[in-house]
């Protein structure tokens, strides 16, 4: 089998891994790098079939380039399908307002959506020489791993989530002879995620109870959604904001794809969503916002923060990985931030809470072990080689952008 990464191999962002045997050649994922400007991953190679891992943009960001100029049948689940088109519009609407070259239109984005093929975990389809199974990856709701079964069988994991969130369940590894395997937090482990909880509940408590607000700078999917089940139990008024509705939305509408869907609707049920200038105006009347964007770098969280921006007892909370250069991360290192171009130091309180989705250096080791394959090649990572001291029984490839090779 030959496989060649057009992006994503040794960095986080614009995945896109080739594979190709006998006669099919297949494609997954074709995402981009949403830095300024965009980073995309190298030109579409004529594919077979195109198989989705999850709707980040870092994995989908890029597709609809490939429904501008070729043809592939489009495989994910329907929840991915489902999530992706809101999320590539929008980020069309950032690419205008940056004023970035377009490099896929509206149009793209509609015949990408309409022509996906829909799986379900579990549930085996051909493509060509490939028999090619979905499994559920534990990263956001609907994200896929995609066995291919030929003469061996790949496993491909996309980002990958191995323990228990309000959300989902974990992945679970399945036996396979290759496994490519994201590795964003290679030699890094994640603090115990209901310590983080508990901690995340007892500071949100201090802050209102001492007449404060707190603001979520949260990214829409997956965990917009997360920290709404997460307070939702605290007896607080939420309120969400931007892009995370339009996912909530979507979560709703597309069933079979979170642990407790009863839990989820009944949080979103205590949530109040705000929609429009009206109710924007009234949302810090809410003791918690949740609101997009993640880093901070636009959309209704700006907003918020300017409102209280002088109030000691209010706080912001990030949950997220802050990418340099955004104002989240600007933030955590020097307490400043942008609003509408000029720079500002909240009085607020900011603190950070590890809600990462990805698997952290001890379960990624488990993980491969529990999928015991002969060949590991690790993607998805900056520090890629500090996984191979625990990988010595092993075979470890750490391929490049650009390269072919043959597994
Ligand atoms: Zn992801
Ligand atoms: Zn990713």
């Amino acid at each position: 089998m030959k496989i060649k990464f057009l992006g994503g191999a040794e960095e986080v962002g614009r995945l896109a891994i080739k594979m190709e045997e006998k006669n099919t050649k297949v494609m997954i994922d074709y995402g981009v790098i949403p830095e300024k400007p965009p980073l995309y991953p190298m030109p579409p190679e004529q594919v077979d079939g195109l198989f989705l891992t999850h709707s980040h943009l870092d994995h989908a960001g890029s597709l609809p380039i490939y429904f501008h100029s070729k043809e592939a049948r489009f495989y994910a689940t329907t929840m991915t399908a489902n999530s992706i088109r809101p999320l590539l519009k929008d980020s069309l609407k950032i690419a205008a307002l940056e004023g970035y070259p377009e490099v896929f239109n509206s149009t793209d984005v509609d015949t990408l959506y309409e022509s996906f093929i829909a799986c379900d975990y579990g549930e085996p389809i051909e493509e060509g020489d490939f028999t090619v199974t979905p499994y559920s990856a534990g990263h956001i709701p609907g994200s896929t791993m995609w066995q291919f079964n030929n003469s061996k069988s790949v496993l491909v994991t996309g980002d990958l989530y191995t323990d228990r969130t309000n959300l989902l369940n974990g992945a679970v590894p399945v036996k396979s002879d290759i496994l490519v395997i994201e590795s964003t937090y290679a030699g890094k482990n994640h603090e115990n995620r209901r310590q983080v909880i508990n901690r995340l509940k007892q500071r949100v408590k201090e802050v209102v109870d001492s007449g404060g607000k707190v603001i979520f700078p949260t990214f829409a999917v997956g965990r917009t959604q997360e920290l709404a089940m997460i307070l939702s139990e605290m007896g607080l008024n939420i309120g969400v904001d931007g892009m995370g509705n339009a996912i909530t939305d979507i979560y709703m509408h597309t069933p079979g794809f979170l642990r407790s869907f009863k839990d989820f609707k009944s949080a979103i049920h205590k949530t109040h969503r705000i929609r429009g200038r009206r109710m924007r105006e009234n949302a810090l009347e809410n003791d918690v916002m949740i609101t997009t964007s993640g880093m901070m770098d636009g959309g209704p969280v700006l907003g918020y923060v300017d409102a209280l921006k002088d109030d000691e007892k209010s706080a912001i909370f990030l949950s997220g990985y802050q990418v340099e250069g955004t104002n989240g991360r600007s933030l955590v290192e020097n307490g400043t931030i942008k609003i509408n171009g000029a720079t500002v130091k909240p009085s607020m309180q900011h603190e950070f809470f590890d809600l990462s989705a990805h698997a952290g250096h001890d379960s990624l080791v488990n993980f491969i072990r529990g999928v015991d394959p002969q060949t590991v090649i690790l993607c998805h990572g900056e520090k890629r080689e500090q996984l191979i001291a625990d990988l010595s029984e092993y075979e470890v490839i750490l391929p490049m952008n650009g390269e072919e090779f043959t597994v």
